[in-house]
């Protein structure tokens, strides 16, 4: 008895046939066309792997004997690669031994149809499979939509309390300061310090400690509005976004209620702790700064002046100079010169393959030789650059000199490295980013598939639309895209699936203590679970101790990058590493 798919089912399938004897394959095309099946075909192994490989069809069905590949080439081939491995694969032949249809079981079949064979066998055969896929890639969405809901936790909350974090503080901040209707208004941060909340911490030891900061988590969510976000930052930093109010006297009353709330000792294991010294400072959004780090960080400076005051325990943040230092100023001066004064230089740090130990890329790491001062960190006058549009001629002198740097190491003999170049938001959103890469790729005759851009959760969010339409541009021209830093920036995992890149940099704050730090553990598990569900390529950085490179091993991970193997060297010393053939000593476990 032939088990039948409903009609409509059946015509959403594709299937591939690759058979070489013409009349079967047309009796073959013919029969699965009349069953409302979609059909494709080739004559032989080679030109069947092509197709399978570019059109993902649903099942294949695959003759053995045949000329320039036969179908356990063919099978072995498509096993390789995870996308092509998990398609439903039939074997169709008048081969019937017992060894043949073992050998085809080793391999990975599916099935084994030997000729003749009717129609009916047939159709069994291609229905019992597609159920199967069917109900395996349900699984897999639910495992991947279970995934995501996890890590999406984990990114987002802190796991001893569940007050937001950092990363969800910056999402509803950005919601606030952009509302769908009308203007944004003046919106209150608030900055809660307290001074002993460390030190008894520490007194109580773990346990203790830990239920007392979920006290404080807990009363604090109580005296706010449920529109308000309360968040933590760290284990004894608190800010606290208030969405309804901003009248100066109201927000005072909220402090005033918080403060109160701790007048009140918590109870934990059965001991009375007060928590006495709670201060507040207070900074207003569109007066004191526009971005959340200023913001946060001019709360907190209230917040340290109602400390010293000692009579007002919460205060408003005063800005005492309202322009910019000097001291800025001057350096945004000279950062305009350092170009022409030739003080820049490109350092390498490599990428390692796991499962080989080879250098199999570079990231270029921009440095500022300063005249006067030790070098400038590229975390101190990037954001500058970005600030001022000093950040384009900077980029493109940076993206110029890795091109040409890769392709001098190649002609020199070395084995061809993919090198990185970090695209800031201001550049990758520049008109016409793809044509100067392009332009930049033709005078320096790198293959294209040698350059990697590394770019940011945040710099694709900044206008979504338009990223898409660039990044397929980019890939157009056969450049690898990475994410950069993933998991920091604020942005929705199921958004980033539309996102064409092939890597995703897991960012180093997850990959700290690996071994020690359960969350972090957890969430860099998360990540390489759903990157590699979504075909993605996992490297790591950051990576400084043999116990977070054991870790990354045994979860799959493809690539590290960090100190444990060697920090961003100068060219020159990049090629004795090439040189020396230096490879990691490759594993503890
Ligand atoms: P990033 O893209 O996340 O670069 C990695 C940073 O981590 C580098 O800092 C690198 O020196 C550092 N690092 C590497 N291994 C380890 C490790 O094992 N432990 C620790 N703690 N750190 C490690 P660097 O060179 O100071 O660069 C900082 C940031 O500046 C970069 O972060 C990137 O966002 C930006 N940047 C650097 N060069 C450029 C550039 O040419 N263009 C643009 N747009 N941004 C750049
Ligand atoms: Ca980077
Ligand atoms: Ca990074």
């Amino acid at each position: 008895m032939s088990i039948s798919l409903p009609q409509k089912e059946k015509r959403m399938h594709k299937i591939l046939v690759i058979e070489d004897e013409r009349v079967i394959k047309m009796n073959l095309l013919k029969l699965l066309s009349a069953e409302g099946f979609q059909t494709i075909s080739a004559d032989d192994g080679i030109s069947g792997l092509k197709l399978a490989q570019a059109e993902l069809p649903d099942l294949i069905i695959c003759d053995i004997l045949m000329p320039n590949l036969d179908g356990y080439g063919v099978l072995k081939a498509l096993q390789q690669n995870p996308v092509t491995a998990t398609i439903p694969f039939i074997f169709l032949t008048a081969k019937a031994e017992r060894s043949d249809w073992r050998q085809a079981m080793t391999l990975g079949a599916d099935d084994y149809l030997t000729k003749p064979f009717t129609r009916a066998e047939l159709l069994d055969a291609i229905a019992s499979r597609l159920h199967k896929q069917e109900f395996l890639s349900q699984r897999h969405s639910i495992e991947l939509q279970q995934v995501e809901a996890q890590l999406n936790y984990l990114l987002h909350y802190d796991r001893l309390t569940n007050l937001p974090n950092r990363l969800l503080l910056q999402e509803r901040f950005t919601q606030l300061v952009n509302p769908k209707e009308g203007q944004p208004r003046q919106i209150p941060i608030l900055s809660l310090g307290l001074e002993q909340l460390k030190r008894i911490n520490n007194a109580l030891g773990p346990t203790s400690g830990d239920l007392l900061v979920q006290a404080v988590a807990d009363r604090l969510q109580r005296t706010v509005r449920q529109q308000d976000t309360v968040a933590q930052l760290s284990g004894d930093q608190f800010v606290i976004l208030l969405a309804r109010t901003n009248q100066r006297l109201e927000v005072a009353q909220v402090a005033k209620t918080i403060l109160d709330a701790f007048s009140n000792p918590f109870l934990v294991n059965d001991h009375e702790i007060f928590l006495s010294g709670a201060r507040i400072g207070i900074a207003f959004f569109g007066r004191d700064g526009c971005d959340l780090d200023t913001l946060i960080k001019h709360a907190s400076a209230a917040m340290e002046d109602a400390k010293k005051s000692g009579t007002n325990p919460y205060q408003f943040y005063i800005a005492s100079i309202g322009a910019k230092s000097q001291e800025a100023l001057l350096l945004e001066l000279e950062l305009r010169q350092a170009l022409e004064r030739e003080e820049f230089q490109l350092y390498y740090q490599p990428k390692v393959n796991l499962r080989t130990g080879e250098i199999k890329g570079a990231e270029a790491l921009v440095r500022w030789h300063h005249p006067h001062r030790d070098s400038v960190s590229p975390t101190e006058f990037i954001p500058l650059a970005e600030k001022t549009g000093f950040i384009v001629p900077l980029g493109e002198w940076v993206l110029r000199t890795a091109c040409i740097q890769a392709k001098v190491w190649q002609m020199a003999g070395f084995c061809p490295l993919r090198i990185a170049v970090n695209l800031s938001g201001h550049q990758f959103n520049q008109p016409h980013l793809s044509r100067l890469i392009f332009e930049v790729l033709q005078e320096t005759g790198l293959d294209p598939r040698y350059l990697e851009l590394e770019i940011t959760e945040s710099a694709l969010m900044q206008n979504p639309e338009s990223a898409i339409a660039t990044l397929h541009e980019l890939k157009q021209l056969g450049i690898v895209i990475s994410i950069d830093d993933f998991g920091t920036g604020y942005s929705s995992l199921s958004y980033l699936k539309q996102f064409p890149f092939d890597i995703l940099k897991i960012d180093r704050s997850f990959v700290c203590q690996l071994a020690q730090d359960t969350k972090n553990a957890a969430i860099t598990t998360a990540i390489l679970q759903l990157a590699h569900t979504l075909n993605l390529k996992v490297v790591a950085e950051g990576v400084e101790t043999q116990e977070e490179l054991d870790f990354l091993y045994g979860h799959q991970c493809d690539e590290v990058q960090g100190y444990w193997f060697s920090p961003p060297l100068s060219a020159q010393d990049f090629e004795e590493l090439l040189k020396g053939g230096k490879r990691p000593p490759l594993f503890s476990s």
